[in-house]
């Protein structure tokens, strides 16, 4: 029997406990895509399309954010979203394709997936998910 490689541990954003393979997931919500989607409407709106000041940048929104929840601890009221399971990114190579799985996905770039990696390399993101395991960390 071959032991699964496991690089990365993922935390629960709700309960701060380990996720296991299949309790949980990375999730991007719909909700939350909408709702960037109209901030950075009404921000064109105000700021025009450029050149933008540092200020202007400044106030762009907040690109959506990924949260890492187990399943048993996701709000009922969250709505849907693009979820993926811990168990499809538990080592960094699996980490590092997700992205060219998402390609089609119109939204990716307007989420914070590069924090996602910021986590994964155990910082930058002040999130604590993603935590490298082990002696490699
Ligand atoms: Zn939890």
């Amino acid at each position: 029997m071959t032991v699964p490689i496991v690089e990365l541990d993922f935390v629960c954003d709700l309960c701060d406990r380990l996720v296991d393979d299949q309790q949980g997931c990375l999730r991007v919500l719909f909700t939350d895509i909408g709702s960037y989607r109209a901030a950075e409407r009404e921000w064109r709106t105000v700021h025009g399309d450029g050149p933008h000041s540092m200020r202007d940048v400044v106030r762009m929104p907040e690109q959506v954010p990924w949260h890492i929840h187990h399943y048993s601890c996701t709000p009922d009221e969250s709505g849907d979203g693009y979820e993926i399971d811990v168990s499809r990114v538990r080592t960094w190579r699996a980490l590092v394709a997700e992205p060219s799985r998402l390609m089609t996905k119109s939204w990716l770039s307007l989420s914070d997936w590069p924090q996602v990696f910021g986590a994964a390399a155990g910082g930058g993101s002040g999130r604590n998910w993603g935590l490298p395991r082990g002696p490699a960390a």
